[in-house]
């Protein structure tokens, strides 16, 4: 049996760089020769205090998988291998991934909303992901990339779509203000395409100097301390009545109050992070203020036009990585550094490295 190193998930606080078996597409699957890959919020999540979205009781219904997981669902590689019914990518092609399950028999996937299908799962969490030498995926979340384009940056369009997402479905316009609470790299990306799509003023609250630093370096125009109560009031100062767009990517009871009183009345609020508690939401006061508070979950029909963006030039998402580490170095330069230095924003693994 052929075997490749992966990282793997056994529990939290327990991921093991270990051979493992390397994987065989079957007739609608890719097997990818995995760059780079990002560790994102969500790995962080299952490795400080998982299994979250890992099927560790029950297996994920659409492929059986459950328990030890290799991780790693943003990334990029080269396709080495298709199955007998793959028409859209074909060996050597330069792929990035979009991690999403679909399942077939959904009814959201007549829609095209793909991204609502249940049971939700992704490639790294519900499948083996990345953290490895090679990957098997299914054929529809493979997208070519330009031969312009860095395998550093085809690690990141996975983390920038949920941001471009998140900006599409506010339906921001050319010349709108926006306030994005939570300036990890989720809320920076979004920045960036806040920008790149024309907003006029860019506000960002974040509990870390640090990370406003960085958010004022890719085009903030204001930053604040999330702690600082008068953030509404200053906000509705500068834009005359308040943001026509808040993007929520800190998730909690205090980003989501400040968020709400810094829109203008009829605004948009966008919840992209994945809220942890409940929060409480005073419902009279968005009836009366007419505001519009959406949730959204991952992303759909959005990766081609990152792609181009990011070729472009005009989504320059390499600003975010402060590392780029080994598979060997991932749980104390990778997962560990993440929990403990604030500095740090997006962290690639150089698989070949
Ligand atoms: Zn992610």
């Amino acid at each position: 049996m052929a075997t490749m190193k992966a990282a793997r998930w056994y529990a939290a606080k327990d991921i093991r760089i270990e051979e493992t078996q390397i994987p065989t597409p079957n007739d609608q699957q890719v097997k990818i020769e995995v760059k780079f890959v990002g560790i994102c919020g969500s790995d962080l999540h299952e490795y400080t205090h998982g299994p979250q979205l890992i099927p560790n009781d029950k297996p994920y219904p659409l492929n059986g998988h459950k328990g030890v997981t290799t991780l790693g669902h943003e990334f990029s590689g080269v396709v080495v291998e298709t199955g007998k019914q793959v028409t859209n990518v074909k060996k050597g092609d330069r792929v990035a991934v979009e991690p999403i399950f679909r399942n077939p028999e959904s009814p959201f996937i007549a829609t095209g909303e793909y991204n609502l299908s249940e049971p939700l799962g992704f490639v790294g969490l519900t499948a083996n992901g990345a953290f490895a030498k090679y990957v098997v995926v299914e054929d529809y979340m493979v997208h070519k990339m330009p031969d312009t384009m860095t395998f550093e940056q085809g690690a990141i369009v996975e983390p920038a779509a949920v941001a471009a997402y998140g900006i599409q479905q506010s339906g921001m316009k050319m010349g709108d203000t926006v306030l994005v609470t939570g300036a990890g790299p989720i809320g920076l990306l979004t920045v960036q395409v806040a920008l790149a799509t024309g907003a006029s003023q860019i506000f960002v609250s974040d509990l870390s100097e640090n990370r406003l630093k960085k958010a004022k370096e890719i085009g903030a125009t204001h930053t604040f301390d999330a702690r600082d109560k008068d953030i509404p009031q200053k906000i509705k100062e500068m834009t005359g009545y308040g943001v026509d767009v808040f993007i929520d990517a800190a998730g909690v009871q205090a980003s989501f109050d400040t968020g709400l009183n810094s829109l203008r009345n009829g605004g948009t609020a966008v919840l992209v992070a994945l809220f942890a508690k409940e929060v409480v939401h005073d419902a009279l006061n968005h009836a009366l203020r007419e505001l519009t508070v959406k949730g959204i979950i991952g992303y759909r029909n959005i990766f081609p036009q990152v792609i181009a963006l990011i070729n472009s030039g005009r989504l320059p998402v390499e600003k975010l990585i402060t590392n780029v580490i080994s598979l060997d170095e991932i749980v104390d330069k990778g997962f560990e550094a993440l929990t403990k230095d604030p500095s740090e924003v997006k962290i690639l693994v150089d698989i070949n490295r």
